[in-house]
């Protein structure tokens, strides 16, 4: 008989059982390896109750005791590194290798990071001393936080909401993707091996439109930080629109590389390979439209392809498999039709899937794996659905361009705003062109160099809100202002 991993739900600092389940695959074989709960309304009032039960002694803890409480959360994860990793791959289907260098020592660094910059941020208090009254204000935790999270980089934005959430005193109730819940599962031990206090943090695992529907209408949740989908995030706002909730929106992405003629191709190319396929192009910050300065684009083209041929898709677990499996088997499909549908119109596929290896395009290790190839599409024109709409797949389109201003409107020219990359030996184009982008994040001669520091989210439907240091504090806080007589 298969053994499974039998995710449960954490409530109250008690692992919990719930009657219904649903089967999580792994994506590199198509079988079931994790049973997830199903949860409803019944779970997430649980937690929910528990994490307002929580609340006034997390928010009343010292910050020097939070943060360190958070710090043995960062020291215990990373001691789990490779075991977190492996967990990471198999759920998700990313290869094992990126899982150790990208998603668990981010995680890890998330949680120490806010752990710390809590200790360090000086609230520029508003202060009016005016005569027979004095006013100042003051920043409190908002209470019970909903977050919510997708299935790409399932730990690295989970603890991205846990560690400013926690860090400014409130507890917390997570519904993370059914997709991808059992690293969310283990990390649960970790809190409370590192201290964290019963019902500060609860995980609800389940569907969205079930437990995530629950956890965002629930009138003692004030505040709802959700990472996903553009769509996903209309429901939920509709969901909320008469309860007034604090709402964080980080959606999704169709986002530009813009090369001219004079950028360092030796440096260009293989980052935009990396921003176009890394993580099998399921993130949501992945290059999928690339614009080539029409003098350069033949040579840029031929490199580009030839690149990511080389590419190797396999196994998620041998060391040197580049790019794994995708999420799921809808998700491979709704890719796939993509791409079918782009070269019944005219576009033509350069490499990947259906064109390198056997008639579904995949060289995959395990016929059963949802693998779809690095495809490079070329031929198509702006309005076409492959150049407006997230494939969130290793997809991505290359077409010519002429000038500055051209280059920059169509760019525009898609309802989303989340990031671009821009290549050019020439600084005063740089930050010419860096102004007028509409995107939350514009990398110059690079791409995901990540500060923390620095605001991150998406303009148009890539979002509403910005998370990061100061941000985050700033969202998972309310300002009140204290007026006194004297
Ligand atoms: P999704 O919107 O389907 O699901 C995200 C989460 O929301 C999951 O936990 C899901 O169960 C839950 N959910 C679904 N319906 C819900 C509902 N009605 N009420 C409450 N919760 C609900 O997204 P996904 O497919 O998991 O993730 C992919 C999307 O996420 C892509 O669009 C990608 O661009 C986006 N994304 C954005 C960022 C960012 O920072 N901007 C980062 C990663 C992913």
């Amino acid at each position: 008989m298969t053994e499974f991993v039998q995710v449960k739900n954490f409530i109250n600092g008690k692992f919990t059982d719930c009657v219904g389940l649903l089967d999580s695959f792994n994506p590199a074989t198509g079988e079931v390896w994790a049973k997830i709960p199903d949860s409803g309304q019944y779970e997430v009032d649980a937690a929910v109750n528990a994490a307002a039960q929580a609340f006034p002694g997390w928010s009343q803890t010292p910050q020097a005791k939070r943060s360190a409480i958070l710090q043995k959360v960062a020291d215990i994860l990373e001691s789990r590194l490779d075991e977190f990793a492996v967990a990471e791959s198999r759920d998700q289907g990313k290869p094992v290798s990126l899982a150790k260098r990208m998603d668990i020592p981010r995680a890890v660094h998330n949680m120490r990071f806010f752990a710390t910059s809590c200790l360090n941020h000086q609230e520029k208090a508003n202060y009016m001393d005016i005569p027979g009254a004095l006013n100042y204000t003051t920043r409190l935790p908002v209470g019970v936080a909903g977050l919510i999270s997708p299935w790409n980089l399932p730990m690295y934005l989970l603890t991205f909401k846990l560690g400013p959430a926690l860090a400014s005193g409130n507890t917390v109730v997570c519904k993370p993707s059914e997709m991808t819940s059992v690293t969310a599962w283990m990390f649960c031990e970790v809190l409370s091996e590192a201290g964290v206090p019963p019902g500060v943090v609860n995980m609800v695992f389940g569907t969205g439109p079930k437990a995530g529907d629950a956890l965002v209408r629930h009138p003692s949740v004030p505040l709802i930080s959700f990472t996903g989908g553009t769509a996903t995030a209309g429901v939920i706002r509709a969901a909320t629109a008469t309860q007034c909730k604090k709402l964080s929106l980080e959606l999704g992405g169709k986002n530009a590389g813009i090369i001219f003629e004079d950028a360092d191709l030796e440096k260009c190319i293989p980052t935009t390979i990396r921003s176009s396929f890394v993580n099998q192009g399921e993130v949501c910050l992945c290059t999928s439209r690339v614009f080539v300065q029409r003098s350069i684009y033949d040579r840029f083209l031929e490199k580009f392809i030839a690149e990511a041929r080389a590419i190797k898709v396999g196994d998620p677990s041998a060391p040197d498999t580049w790019m794994g499996a995708l999420v799921s088997k809808e998700h491979a499909a709704k890719v796939t039709g993509y791409i079918q549908r782009a070269a019944e119109g005219g576009a033509t596929v350069q490499c990947g899937h259906g064109i390198d290896t056997g008639i579904d395009g995949s060289n995959a290790i395990n016929p059963k794996g949802y693998f779809v190839r690095p495809t490079i599409i070329t031929d198509v024109k702006d309005d076409d659905a492959i150049m407006q709409e997230e494939v969130f797949g290793p997809v991505v389109c290359v077409v010519p361009f002429d000038n500055e201003e051209e280059v920059v409107r169509r760019a525009n020219g898609v309802q989303y705003g989340l990031c671009a990359a821009v290549w050019t030996s020439d600084a005063s184009r740089l930050h010419r062109v860096a102004r007028k982008l509409e995107a939350g994040t514009v990398w110059a001669n690079c791409w995901l160099v990540r500060d923390l520091h620095m605001p991150f989210g998406g303009c148009k439907s890539s979002g509403v809100g910005r998370e990061g240091a100061v941000d985050s504090i700033e969202f998972y806080t309310e300002v009140k202002t204290v007026c006194v007589q004297i």
